[in-house]
């Protein structure tokens, strides 16, 4: 299995593994990791879908997208997810699965003309009395120590993070579930354990690399991994979106960060400033200095 990036790889049709005929594929859960391995081997393995089996222990399938069927209205999942547009795996696997209601039309494009049409996006940062705006001006009003604790970040290598809990990164999500229990590294199984030909581990509880837990995509991906791996798919997996790596989306991010304020606006510590303020001369004329411009940072 390979990362891939880019729209070569993203439009290639895999040829049928050899030997895919004898085997079967176990799947224990019926959650989205389990349905998403179903769906990528009969589309990428081309396993026939009799030789694949969903345990699920429970009587509501789907398991944390519960299916729950609503005669008026469906499968509906209680509380809905927000999904943004670089879940690159949930995406190609929602581009193959049909649409129930629109001929010829996948649970992509019905996703993408929803959003189109009624754009489910709001800038608000708090509500009050379940839904009323707690209007925040969509202004985030952090602390200039806690935006440029947050712009550490950004350059924090993942290495640096382990073992840190919540209590000790700026965060302000509560110990929602098991998700965001304290964490090691080595803690969770890779998907592909070493030296494993025909088991994998799928979804939150699993490693993989640069990916977010708590996610529909991350499920999804750990899953197109395990079947990629153990069957030699012939096409990468597409990468986690690239952007740490694009100082453009850094750019951005402290610019939100800082609710539009230019970084020489910061009440910093006298050392920082001048630091700053000698980083920012250096700049001058080079592209860096455009974007920070282009991104109102100075
Ligand atoms: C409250 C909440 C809000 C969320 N919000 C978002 C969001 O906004 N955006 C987003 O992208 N993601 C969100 N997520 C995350 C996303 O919904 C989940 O990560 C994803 O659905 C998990 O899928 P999974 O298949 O990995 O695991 P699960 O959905 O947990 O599936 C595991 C299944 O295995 C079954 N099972 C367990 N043990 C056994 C056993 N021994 N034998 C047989 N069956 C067994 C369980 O019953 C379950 O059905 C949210 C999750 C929660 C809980």
């Amino acid at each position: 299995m390979y990362y891939t990036n880019g729209n070569y790889e993203a439009f290639a049709r895999p040829r049928k593994p050899q030997g895919v005929g004898e085997k079967q594929a176990w799947l224990v859960g019926g959650g989205l990791a389990s349905l998403a391995a179903a769906a990528f081997l009969v589309r990428d393995a081309q396993m026939d879908g009799s030789r694949i089996h969903i345990l699920e222990d429970s009587g509501l399938p789907g398991g944390a997208c519960d299916g729950l069927l609503r005669p008026d209205v469906g499968f509906v999942i209680r509380g809905g997810r927000e999904m943004e547009n670089h879940y690159e795996c949930l995406w190609d696997l929602f581009r193959s699965v049909p649409s129930l209601e629109v001929e010829d039309a996948s649970v992509l494009d019905e996703f993408y003309w929803l959003n189109h049409d009624d754009p489910n996006y709001s800038k608000n940062r708090a509500t009050l009395k379940q839904g009323a705006s707690a209007d925040t001006k969509n202004r985030f009003e952090l602390s200039d120590e806690a935006a440029l604790e947050l712009m550490r970040l950004f350059f924090t290598p993942d290495e640096a993070l382990y073992d840190k809990t919540i209590d000790d990164v700026p965060c302000m999500m509560p110990y929602v579930t098991a998700f965001f229990m304290p964490r090691a590294a080595g803690d969770r199984p890779d998907v592909i354990p070493e030296g494993c030909v025909n088991f994998a581990f799928l979804g939150q509880f699993a490693e993989t690399p640069r990916d977010t837990i708590f996610t529909t995509e991350y499920s999804v991906r750990t899953a197109m991994e395990a079947v990629y791996t153990l069957l030699g798919i012939e096409r990468g997996v597409p990468e986690v979106y690239a952007s740490v790596y694009d100082v453009r989306c850094l750019l951005n991010a402290a610019h939100y960060l800082l609710d539009g304020r230019r970084l020489t606006e910061m009440k910093l510590p006298l050392p920082y400033k001048m630091a700053l303020h000698a980083g920012l001369e250096k700049l001058r004329g080079t592209t860096l200095d455009e974007l920070l411009v282009r991104y109102e940072l100075v």
